[in-house]
Protein backbone atom coordinates (compact mmCIF):
# COMPACT_ATOMS: atom_id res chain seq x y z
CA UNK A 1 0.00 0.00 0.00
CA UNK A 2 1.39 3.44 -1.15
CA UNK A 3 0.16 6.01 0.82
CA UNK A 4 -0.47 9.39 -0.91
CA UNK A 5 -2.60 11.35 1.99
CA UNK A 6 -2.10 11.09 5.59
CA UNK A 7 -3.87 12.31 8.42
CA UNK A 8 -1.17 14.67 9.11
CA UNK A 9 -0.10 16.06 12.82
CA UNK A 10 0.48 19.24 11.09
CA UNK A 11 -2.33 21.27 9.96
CA UNK A 12 -0.30 24.29 8.55
CA UNK A 13 3.35 25.26 7.17
CA UNK A 14 4.33 28.87 8.20
CA UNK A 15 5.30 31.72 5.58
CA UNK A 16 8.72 33.50 5.41
CA UNK A 17 7.66 36.21 7.15
CA UNK A 18 6.41 33.78 9.80
CA UNK A 19 9.45 32.18 9.98
CA UNK A 20 11.49 35.81 10.28
CA UNK A 21 8.80 36.63 13.08
CA UNK A 22 10.34 33.78 15.21
CA UNK A 23 14.29 34.01 14.52
CA UNK A 24 13.97 38.15 15.04
CA UNK A 25 12.09 37.12 18.44
CA UNK A 26 14.73 34.14 19.25
CA UNK A 27 17.72 36.86 18.63
CA UNK A 28 15.94 39.62 20.47
CA UNK A 29 13.42 38.67 23.01
CA UNK A 30 15.38 40.55 26.66
CA UNK A 31 13.39 37.35 27.77
CA UNK A 32 11.96 33.87 26.47
CA UNK A 33 8.96 33.58 29.04
CA UNK A 34 6.82 36.49 30.07
CA UNK A 35 7.96 39.67 28.29
CA UNK A 36 6.69 42.00 26.05
CA UNK A 37 5.81 39.46 23.22
CA UNK A 38 3.15 37.86 25.47
CA UNK A 39 2.02 40.70 26.46
CA UNK A 40 1.56 42.04 22.59
CA UNK A 41 0.24 38.47 21.71
CA UNK A 42 -2.59 38.94 24.51
CA UNK A 43 -3.95 42.28 23.38
CA UNK A 44 -3.81 41.06 19.78
CA UNK A 45 -6.12 38.42 20.31
CA UNK A 46 -8.30 40.43 22.48
CA UNK A 47 -8.79 42.86 19.87
CA UNK A 48 -8.95 40.24 17.29
CA UNK A 49 -11.71 38.84 19.41
CA UNK A 50 -13.13 41.84 20.08
CA UNK A 51 -13.18 41.52 23.56
CA UNK A 52 -11.65 43.94 26.52
CA UNK A 53 -8.30 44.12 26.63
CA UNK A 54 -6.58 42.39 29.32
CA UNK A 55 -9.00 39.76 29.01
CA UNK A 56 -6.98 37.27 27.09
CA UNK A 57 -3.76 34.51 28.66
CA UNK A 58 -1.70 33.06 26.38
CA UNK A 59 -1.01 29.96 28.25
CA UNK A 60 1.44 26.67 26.99
CA UNK A 61 -1.84 24.91 25.67
CA UNK A 62 -5.50 24.39 25.75
CA UNK A 63 -5.94 21.90 28.65
CA UNK A 64 -3.73 24.56 30.72
CA UNK A 65 -6.49 27.04 30.11
CA UNK A 66 -9.08 24.44 30.63
CA UNK A 67 -7.39 23.48 34.01
CA UNK A 68 -7.56 27.61 35.01
CA UNK A 69 -11.38 27.77 34.06
CA UNK A 70 -12.10 24.61 35.93
CA UNK A 71 -10.70 26.34 38.80
CA UNK A 72 -11.86 29.33 38.24
CA UNK A 73 -15.24 27.62 38.81
CA UNK A 74 -14.78 27.17 42.28
CA UNK A 75 -16.84 23.98 42.44
CA UNK A 76 -18.06 22.84 45.71
CA UNK A 77 -19.15 18.98 46.92
CA UNK A 78 -22.00 17.68 44.73
CA UNK A 79 -21.81 20.17 41.92
CA UNK A 80 -22.43 19.03 38.24
CA UNK A 81 -21.23 20.45 34.80
CA UNK A 82 -22.93 19.66 31.57
CA UNK A 83 -20.68 18.73 28.98
CA UNK A 84 -21.55 17.17 25.40
CA UNK A 85 -20.10 13.67 25.23
CA UNK A 86 -18.86 14.09 21.69
CA UNK A 87 -15.64 16.00 22.22
CA UNK A 88 -12.10 15.92 23.15
CA UNK A 89 -11.21 14.05 26.32
CA UNK A 90 -9.43 17.24 27.70
CA UNK A 91 -12.71 19.32 27.16
CA UNK A 92 -14.43 17.46 30.33
CA UNK A 93 -11.32 16.31 32.46
CA UNK A 94 -10.15 19.05 34.11
CA UNK A 95 -13.35 20.18 35.55
CA UNK A 96 -13.75 16.73 36.98
CA UNK A 97 -9.96 16.84 38.72
CA UNK A 98 -11.12 20.51 40.29
CA UNK A 99 -14.37 19.11 41.44
CA UNK A 100 -17.55 18.89 39.16
CA UNK A 101 -19.38 15.94 38.34
CA UNK A 102 -20.07 15.65 34.36
CA UNK A 103 -23.73 15.36 33.21
CA UNK A 104 -23.53 14.37 29.06
CA UNK A 105 -24.98 16.54 26.94
CA UNK A 106 -26.52 14.93 23.66
CA UNK A 107 -25.53 16.75 20.35
CA UNK A 108 -27.70 17.91 17.35
CA UNK A 109 -27.14 14.89 14.51
CA UNK A 110 -26.64 17.43 11.34
CA UNK A 111 -24.34 20.49 13.75
CA UNK A 112 -22.78 17.88 15.83
CA UNK A 113 -22.35 20.41 18.52
CA UNK A 114 -25.07 20.86 21.53
CA UNK A 115 -28.11 22.69 21.53
CA UNK A 116 -29.78 25.06 24.21
CA UNK A 117 -32.11 22.01 24.20
CA UNK A 118 -30.15 19.34 24.74
CA UNK A 119 -28.31 21.20 26.95
CA UNK A 120 -31.47 21.86 28.62
CA UNK A 121 -32.31 18.21 29.31
CA UNK A 122 -29.39 17.12 31.49
CA UNK A 123 -29.78 20.13 33.86
CA UNK A 124 -30.25 19.12 37.45
CA UNK A 125 -30.53 21.05 40.79
CA UNK A 126 -26.67 20.65 41.14
CA UNK A 127 -25.86 22.32 37.70
CA UNK A 128 -23.37 24.68 38.22
CA UNK A 129 -21.49 24.84 35.06
CA UNK A 130 -22.38 24.16 31.26
CA UNK A 131 -19.08 23.53 28.59
CA UNK A 132 -20.27 24.21 25.47
CA UNK A 133 -17.80 22.85 22.88
CA UNK A 134 -17.81 24.33 19.25
CA UNK A 135 -16.19 21.07 17.41
CA UNK A 136 -14.71 20.77 14.20
CA UNK A 137 -14.91 24.68 14.17
CA UNK A 138 -18.55 25.21 13.85
CA UNK A 139 -20.04 27.78 16.73
CA UNK A 140 -22.84 26.28 18.95
CA UNK A 141 -26.35 28.42 18.88
CA UNK A 142 -24.71 30.80 21.29
CA UNK A 143 -27.29 33.67 22.10
CA UNK A 144 -30.33 30.17 22.74
CA UNK A 145 -27.58 28.68 24.71
CA UNK A 146 -26.71 32.33 26.62
CA UNK A 147 -30.32 32.89 27.39
CA UNK A 148 -30.24 29.19 29.00
CA UNK A 149 -27.26 30.29 31.31
CA UNK A 150 -29.00 33.66 32.51
CA UNK A 151 -32.11 32.08 32.97
CA UNK A 152 -30.78 29.11 35.07
CA UNK A 153 -27.70 31.82 36.42
CA UNK A 154 -25.09 29.25 35.42
CA UNK A 155 -21.61 29.42 34.48
CA UNK A 156 -21.02 29.44 30.52
CA UNK A 157 -17.75 28.30 29.11
CA UNK A 158 -16.80 27.86 25.62
CA UNK A 159 -14.48 25.14 24.69
CA UNK A 160 -13.53 27.14 21.23
CA UNK A 161 -10.05 25.31 20.84
CA UNK A 162 -10.99 24.48 17.26
CA UNK A 163 -13.04 27.29 16.27
CA UNK A 164 -10.85 30.11 15.52
CA UNK A 165 -12.11 33.12 13.59
CA UNK A 166 -15.57 30.88 13.16
CA UNK A 167 -18.41 33.65 14.10
CA UNK A 168 -22.23 34.15 14.54
CA UNK A 169 -24.12 37.41 14.42
CA UNK A 170 -20.72 39.00 13.92
CA UNK A 171 -19.42 37.87 16.79
CA UNK A 172 -16.22 35.31 17.41
CA UNK A 173 -16.31 31.76 19.24
CA UNK A 174 -15.14 32.30 22.53
CA UNK A 175 -16.57 35.20 22.76
CA UNK A 176 -19.91 34.89 23.95
CA UNK A 177 -19.79 33.00 27.41
CA UNK A 178 -17.93 33.51 31.03
CA UNK A 179 -15.07 32.22 29.55
CA UNK A 180 -13.77 30.43 26.64
CA UNK A 181 -10.39 28.28 25.96
CA UNK A 182 -8.26 28.11 22.46
CA UNK A 183 -5.59 25.87 21.63
CA UNK A 184 -2.80 26.54 19.24
CA UNK A 185 -2.01 22.48 19.41
CA UNK A 186 -0.23 21.39 16.39
CA UNK A 187 -3.56 20.13 14.57
CA UNK A 188 -5.48 23.36 14.82
CA UNK A 189 -6.01 25.87 12.27
CA UNK A 190 -3.45 28.41 14.36
CA UNK A 191 -0.52 26.63 15.86
CA UNK A 192 2.32 28.55 17.87
CA UNK A 193 5.01 25.78 16.76
CA UNK A 194 3.08 22.65 18.63
CA UNK A 195 1.61 23.95 21.60
CA UNK A 196 -0.05 26.98 23.11
CA UNK A 197 -3.61 28.03 23.91
CA UNK A 198 -5.58 31.20 25.48
CA UNK A 199 -8.22 31.55 28.17
CA UNK A 200 -10.38 34.19 28.19
CA UNK A 201 -12.21 35.36 31.50
CA UNK A 202 -14.89 38.11 30.71
CA UNK A 203 -15.28 38.89 34.39
CA UNK A 204 -12.45 41.41 35.00
CA UNK A 205 -11.92 40.39 39.22
CA UNK A 206 -11.84 36.65 37.97
CA UNK A 207 -9.26 37.38 35.29
CA UNK A 208 -7.38 39.34 37.37
CA UNK A 209 -6.17 36.19 39.20
CA UNK A 210 -4.98 34.53 36.15
CA UNK A 211 -1.22 35.69 35.66
CA UNK A 212 -0.88 34.52 39.52
CA UNK A 213 -2.60 31.41 38.75
CA UNK A 214 -0.19 30.63 35.70
CA UNK A 215 2.86 31.30 37.35
CA UNK A 216 3.27 29.61 40.65
CA UNK A 217 1.30 32.60 42.42
CA UNK A 218 4.00 35.31 41.85
CA UNK A 219 2.75 38.77 41.69
CA UNK A 220 4.58 42.24 42.72
CA UNK A 221 4.70 43.41 46.02
CA UNK A 222 2.14 46.40 46.72
CA UNK A 223 3.87 49.86 46.39
CA UNK A 224 7.07 51.35 46.34
CA UNK A 225 10.28 49.22 48.17
CA UNK A 226 12.79 51.66 48.44
CA UNK A 227 15.35 48.83 48.10
CA UNK A 228 13.88 46.79 45.09
CA UNK A 229 15.88 43.52 46.14
CA UNK A 230 14.12 43.49 49.79
CA UNK A 231 12.44 41.73 51.15
CA UNK A 232 12.82 38.99 47.46
CA UNK A 233 12.97 39.88 44.01
CA UNK A 234 9.03 39.61 43.90
CA UNK A 235 5.98 38.13 45.85
CA UNK A 236 4.13 34.95 45.96
CA UNK A 237 0.96 35.46 47.03
CA UNK A 238 -2.37 33.02 47.22
CA UNK A 239 -5.18 33.87 44.58
CA UNK A 240 -8.19 34.08 46.64
CA UNK A 241 -11.24 33.52 45.59
CA UNK A 242 -14.29 35.01 47.79
CA UNK A 243 -12.71 32.71 50.39
CA UNK A 244 -11.48 29.88 48.56
CA UNK A 245 -7.79 29.82 47.81
CA UNK A 246 -7.08 29.09 44.25
CA UNK A 247 -3.78 26.98 44.17
CA UNK A 248 -1.48 27.74 40.91
CA UNK A 249 0.71 25.76 38.73
CA UNK A 250 2.96 27.06 35.35
CA UNK A 251 0.87 27.22 32.65
CA UNK A 252 3.20 29.49 31.06
CA UNK A 253 4.07 29.65 27.18
CA UNK A 254 7.37 30.81 25.48
CA UNK A 255 7.90 34.59 23.79
CA UNK A 256 8.91 32.69 20.49
CA UNK A 257 5.73 31.07 20.26
CA UNK A 258 4.09 34.17 21.63
CA UNK A 259 5.95 35.94 18.52
CA UNK A 260 4.29 33.77 16.11
CA UNK A 261 0.92 33.70 17.67
CA UNK A 262 1.09 37.19 17.05
CA UNK A 263 1.84 37.08 13.47
CA UNK A 264 -0.64 34.30 12.66
CA UNK A 265 -3.11 36.54 13.72
CA UNK A 266 -2.48 38.40 10.29
CA UNK A 267 -3.30 34.54 8.19
CA UNK A 268 -5.71 33.14 10.55
CA UNK A 269 -9.07 34.58 8.88
CA UNK A 270 -7.15 33.59 5.31
CA UNK A 271 -6.22 30.23 6.63
CA UNK A 272 -10.02 29.46 7.42
CA UNK A 273 -11.34 30.61 4.43
CA UNK A 274 -9.15 28.37 2.15
CA UNK A 275 -10.37 25.49 4.52
CA UNK A 276 -14.10 26.51 4.00
CA UNK A 277 -13.74 26.79 0.04
CA UNK A 278 -11.99 23.64 -0.08
CA UNK A 279 -14.73 22.33 2.02
CA UNK A 280 -17.58 22.94 0.24
CA UNK A 281 -15.43 22.40 -3.03
CA UNK A 282 -15.58 18.65 -2.19
CA UNK A 283 -18.97 18.49 0.13
CA UNK A 284 -20.68 19.79 -3.16
CA UNK A 285 -18.67 17.29 -5.61
CA UNK A 286 -20.31 14.43 -3.54
CA UNK A 287 -23.27 16.05 -3.21
CA UNK A 288 -24.44 13.37 -5.40
CA UNK A 289 -23.55 10.14 -3.19
CA UNK A 290 -26.53 9.65 -0.34
CA UNK A 291 -23.63 7.32 1.82
CA UNK A 292 -22.13 10.59 2.80
CA UNK A 293 -23.59 13.47 4.89
CA UNK A 294 -21.78 16.31 5.09
CA UNK A 295 -22.49 19.80 7.17
CA UNK A 296 -22.48 22.29 4.78
CA UNK A 297 -21.82 25.56 6.35
CA UNK A 298 -20.88 27.89 3.18
CA UNK A 299 -20.47 31.10 6.09
CA UNK A 300 -17.91 32.00 8.99
CA UNK A 301 -19.75 30.61 11.77
CA UNK A 302 -17.78 27.07 10.48
CA UNK A 303 -13.73 27.25 9.55
CA UNK A 304 -14.16 23.41 9.08
CA UNK A 305 -10.71 22.40 11.15
CA UNK A 306 -11.82 19.46 10.26
CA UNK A 307 -13.81 17.83 7.72
CA UNK A 308 -16.14 14.71 8.55
CA UNK A 309 -19.01 12.95 7.66
CA UNK A 310 -21.31 10.42 8.60
CA UNK A 311 -21.85 7.31 6.50
CA UNK A 312 -25.43 6.94 6.14
CA UNK A 313 -25.36 2.82 5.68
CA UNK A 314 -23.91 2.38 8.89
CA UNK A 315 -21.29 1.13 11.00
CA UNK A 316 -20.18 -1.62 8.77
CA UNK A 317 -20.07 0.41 5.39
CA UNK A 318 -17.82 2.69 7.38
CA UNK A 319 -15.39 0.36 7.94
CA UNK A 320 -15.50 -0.99 4.13
CA UNK A 321 -14.73 2.82 2.85
CA UNK A 322 -12.08 3.82 5.15
CA UNK A 323 -10.39 0.04 4.61
CA UNK A 324 -10.88 1.10 1.04
CA UNK A 325 -9.84 4.73 1.14
CA UNK A 326 -6.80 3.62 2.72
CA UNK A 327 -5.80 0.09 1.27
CA UNK A 328 -6.75 0.91 -2.68
CA UNK A 329 -6.62 4.87 -2.80
CA UNK A 330 -3.79 5.37 -0.53
CA UNK A 331 -5.63 7.99 1.76
CA UNK A 332 -5.75 7.75 5.10
CA UNK A 333 -9.19 8.68 7.32
CA UNK A 334 -9.80 8.29 11.13
CA UNK A 335 -12.49 7.88 13.39
CA UNK A 336 -12.96 10.58 16.28
CA UNK A 337 -14.21 11.47 19.40
CA UNK A 338 -15.50 8.33 21.35
CA UNK A 339 -18.09 9.72 23.21
CA UNK A 340 -16.43 10.26 26.71
CA UNK A 341 -18.15 8.43 28.77
CA UNK A 342 -16.95 5.09 26.43
CA UNK A 343 -13.63 5.26 27.58
CA UNK A 344 -12.28 3.35 30.72
CA UNK A 345 -11.17 7.02 32.13
CA UNK A 346 -14.47 8.08 32.65
CA UNK A 347 -16.18 4.77 33.67
CA UNK A 348 -13.92 4.15 36.34
CA UNK A 349 -14.20 7.24 37.67
CA UNK A 350 -18.32 6.42 37.74
CA UNK A 351 -18.75 8.85 34.92
CA UNK A 352 -19.50 5.75 32.06
CA UNK A 353 -23.64 6.43 31.67
CA UNK A 354 -25.20 8.87 29.49
CA UNK A 355 -28.00 9.43 27.87
CA UNK A 356 -26.74 10.50 24.54
CA UNK A 357 -28.23 8.64 21.06
CA UNK A 358 -27.17 10.83 18.63
CA UNK A 359 -23.56 11.20 19.60
CA UNK A 360 -23.39 7.72 19.82
CA UNK A 361 -24.64 7.06 16.31
CA UNK A 362 -22.39 9.82 15.08
CA UNK A 363 -19.16 8.52 16.77
CA UNK A 364 -20.58 4.60 15.70
CA UNK A 365 -20.51 5.76 11.74
CA UNK A 366 -18.68 8.78 11.50
CA UNK A 367 -15.61 8.90 8.94
CA UNK A 368 -13.07 12.22 9.20
CA UNK A 369 -10.83 13.03 6.43
CA UNK A 370 -7.40 13.74 5.95
CA UNK A 371 -8.06 17.59 5.46
CA UNK A 372 -4.30 19.53 6.67
CA UNK A 373 -4.60 23.33 4.83
CA UNK A 374 -1.12 22.64 3.51
CA UNK A 375 -1.97 19.53 1.15
CA UNK A 376 -1.72 20.67 -2.37
CA UNK A 377 -4.42 21.40 -4.71
CA UNK A 378 -3.44 18.28 -6.64
CA UNK A 379 -3.56 16.15 -3.56
CA UNK A 380 -6.94 17.69 -2.24
CA UNK A 381 -8.55 16.94 -6.05
CA UNK A 382 -6.92 13.67 -5.91
CA UNK A 383 -9.30 13.21 -2.64
CA UNK A 384 -11.68 13.76 -3.88
CA UNK A 385 -11.38 11.41 -6.89
CA UNK A 386 -10.60 8.43 -4.46
CA UNK A 387 -13.87 9.09 -2.35
CA UNK A 388 -15.86 9.04 -5.42
CA UNK A 389 -13.83 5.71 -6.40
CA UNK A 390 -14.27 4.37 -3.54
CA UNK A 391 -18.28 4.89 -3.34
CA UNK A 392 -19.12 3.11 -6.43
CA UNK A 393 -16.72 0.51 -6.08
CA UNK A 394 -18.79 -0.12 -2.86
CA UNK A 395 -22.13 0.12 -4.42
CA UNK A 396 -20.51 -2.28 -7.07
CA UNK A 397 -19.84 -4.58 -4.31
CA UNK A 398 -23.10 -4.37 -2.91
CA UNK A 399 -25.10 -4.71 -6.35
CA UNK A 400 -22.71 -8.20 -6.63
CA UNK A 401 -23.86 -9.10 -2.85
CA UNK A 402 -27.75 -9.03 -4.30
C1 LIG B 1 -7.21 20.42 20.98
C2 LIG B 1 -8.36 20.49 21.89
C3 LIG B 1 -8.23 20.75 23.26
C4 LIG B 1 -6.90 20.76 24.00
O1 LIG B 1 -5.97 21.60 23.50
P1 LIG B 1 -4.40 21.33 23.75
O2 LIG B 1 -3.81 22.62 23.31
O3 LIG B 1 -3.99 20.18 22.90
O4 LIG B 1 -4.20 21.07 25.19
C5 LIG B 1 -9.38 20.90 24.02
N1 LIG B 1 -10.59 20.79 23.47
C6 LIG B 1 -10.76 20.51 22.16
C7 LIG B 1 -12.14 20.40 21.60
C8 LIG B 1 -9.66 20.33 21.33
O5 LIG B 1 -9.84 20.02 20.05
Amino acid sequence: MDLKIDFSGRAVHYTEDEIAAVVDAMRNAATLTQGRYLAEFESRFAAYQGVEQGSCHAVMNGTGALEMAAQLCAFKPGDEFVIPSHTFTSSAYPFIKHGGRPVWADIDPLTRVVTAESIARALTPATRVVVVVHLYGYVADMPAILDLCRQKNLVCIEDAAQAIGSELDGRKAGSFGDMAIFSFHSHKNLTTLGEGGMLYVADPALSSLVPMLRHNGHCAYAGDRPDYWKPAMGNVDLPMLGDAPVMPANYCIGEIECALGSVLLNRIDEINAQKRARAIRLIDALAGYQELEFHRVPTTRHNYHLLAARCEPGADYRDKFIRNMYERRGVKCVVQYLPLNRYDFYRKLGFGQANCPQADAFFDTMVSFPFQHWMSDRDFEYLIGAIEATLLELRNENAGDA
